[in-house]
């Protein structure tokens, strides 16, 4: 059974630090890690954490620490991860549609680059020759991941180079004398089925005989995990074996060994955090039951975003009777968590946690009502501390200028 914490100890937490709460679990993080390092020993793979799920520079020590690597979506989070510690050599920029001064900024820092656009590359051939080593972004039109919004590989996406501008890139490559040494795929979030990686494997490995100094394939990230009751996450150990399969058949037939890079950021951090509110207000409508709580779409945008379910218990209230609830926030705005949801009975100023609450959670969250953003709790040896205090006026004063009258 993977580590969970416990309804008391969430309460406990909540009672010391307030609602609404953010809360992670270091081991819970640990151990997902240490499932992909297992599932994938037979083949030379090295992970980089998608940080946009999460980049508390507490969870990027603690990612660091447990000897992952991290990925980055903009060269602010290349700096956030060289804040936490990582060196250049374990950090990776993977970007899309980016200004080329960002892409100078992360050489200059040292970073793996992958480059999403023909206009980069062609700019990044023409600065840096032969001396800069780099991946290529591609977009290999594969329909893949949980819903459209999160969907990124396939033939109307605006993320990488298409597939069909392969030729362009070999004749920039030829031009400038581009150090080309990473094909790089992410064709979504919340990929449960296996083939589709082995597809995108598939589609990288035929492209490899054009580019000599090739040295790592990179499969990007997306592996689902389990959100609702029951529901299953990407088979880890299946897609390790397939991977290994497939590398292996490769290296046989071609004489050449690579690497393989993957970019996990949800597998890592979204069972590892839990969103913890308050009930303001019971209200009964016909017959709908409404428990608003302290939270809303400005904490956790997923539910209304992109349709997201997130499992939702009372923890003040274990043994109650269950009764079907519809939980709100407090945002003036629709913003619906769950839509008649069986609950143990709630009442006013009881804690709801809502789980799988760690990936996209916090780092999607807003200001919008002009409210504050959660604190941030972590949870080591079973120790909560602070990590991110809760928002003050000031805050969201802060940036603005009043202008002069
Ligand atoms: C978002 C993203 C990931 C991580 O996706 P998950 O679904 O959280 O695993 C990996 N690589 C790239 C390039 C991304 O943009």
């Amino acid at each position: 059974m993977p580590q969970v914490l416990s309804h008391r100890q969430l309460a406990d937490i909540a009672t010391a630090f307030g609602t609404p709460v953010y809360v992670y679990h270091a081991e819970r993080i640990t151990e997902q890690y240490n499932l992909l390092k297992e599932a994938f020993r037979e083949v030379n793979a090295t992970f980089f954490y998608a940080c946009k799920a999460l980049t508390n520079i507490n969870i990027l020590k603690h990612i660091k620490s447990i000897g992952c690597n991290a990925d980055c979506s903009s060269v602010n989070e290349v700096l956030l991860a060289v804040v936490a510690g990582f060196p250049p050599e374990n950090i990776l920029y993977t970007s899309s549609n980016i200004s080329f001064a960002e892409i100078e900024a992360a050489e200059e820092l040292g970073v793996h680059i992958n480059i999403d656009s023909l206009s980069n590359l062609e700019k990044f051939g023409r600065k840096y020759g032969h001396s800069y080593p780099v991946g290529i972004r591609l977009r290999p039109n594969i329909m893949a991941g949980g819903n459209l919004k999160i969907s990124t590989g396939h033939n109307k996406s605006k993320f990488g180079i298409p597939l069909e501008d392969i030729d362009k890139v070999l004749a920039l490559m030829q031009e400038t004398n581009l150090h080309i040494r990473t094909l790089h795929i992410h064709t979504g979030s919340e990929i449960k089925d296996v083939e589709v990686f082995a597809k995108g494997i598939e589609v990288l490995f035929s492209l490899v005989n054009h580019f000599p100094d090739l040295k790592v394939v990179d499969l990007g990230g997306g592996f689902k995990v389990p959100y609702a009751p029951g529901e299953e996450g990407t088979d880890i150990k299946a897609l390790g074996a397939k991977v290994a399969e497939e590398f292996s058949s490769f290296e046989k037939q071609f004489g050449r060994k690579l690497e393989v890079w993957f970019e996990p950021g949800k597998f890592l951090v979204s069972e590892a955090g839990y969103l913890i509110t308050s009930v303001n207000v019971l209200k009964q409508s016909g017959d709908i039951r409404f428990a608003g709580v302290d939270s809303g779409l400005n904490h956790l945008i997923r539910p209304m975003f992109y349709g997201a379910y997130h499992h939702i218990e009372n923890i003040s209230n274990d043994t109650g009777q269950m009764l079907p609830y519809t939980v709100v926030g407090n945002i003036c705005e629709t913003d619906t968590f769950a839509d008649n949801r069986m609950i143990s009975e709630i009442r006013e100023d009881d804690y709801l946690v809502l789980y799988n609450a760690g990936a996209y959670g916090m780092e999607m969250a807003s200001n919008y009502n002009s409210r504050f953003r959660p604190a941030e709790v972590l949870v080591k040896n079973n120790k909560p501390v602070l990590i991110r205090r809760r928002e003050t006026l000031q805050d969201i004063l802060n940036t603005q200028v009043v202008a002069a009258d």
